[in-house]
């Protein structure tokens, strides 16, 4: 099996399990809300309540987003277009890929990417 191949097959697997994963924390968080319905609350548990349910959702949000952005990654690679970078068109570094399999860019692009706001700009200093 080449170097490559051992990798691919590496990532798919590590994809599958993290989408498993997420998949399983969206079906809790599913349970945890149906669990918060039905029950009657004195006005305090109502507005601790009402703080969990929205922190509740911004995870659920995020969460859904992350298998979002895992999904993509697993049908860039089944398409065979998975590890290149869409800044430069470069293979993206296994080892960057393995720290974060949805990475869409190389770590100069996303260098680039990172300093591009305007904000940035005054501290920006030249790379040592
Ligand atoms: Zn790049």
């Amino acid at each position: 099996m080449s170097r490559a191949h051992r990798l691919r097959q590496t990532i798919r697997q590590r994809l599958e399990a993290q989408i498993r994963q997420l998949e399983a924390e969206l079906a809790h968080f599913d349970a945890w809300s149906i669990a918060q319905l039905g029950f009657g609350h004195s006005l305090v548990d109502d507005a601790s309540v009402a703080f969990d349910q929205a922190t509740q959702l911004t995870l659920r949000q995020k969460t859904e987003q992350r298998l979002r952005q895992l999904r993509q990654a697993l049908e860039r690679l089944e398409a065979g277009v998975y590890g290149v970078c869409e800044g430069c068109g470069t293979a993206i570094n296994p080892e960057r890929l393995l720290a974060r399999l949805d990475a869409r860019l190389c770590v100069s692009c996303q260098r680039l990417q990172e300093r591009s706001p305007l904000g940035r700009l005054a501290t920006m200093q030249a790379p040592a």
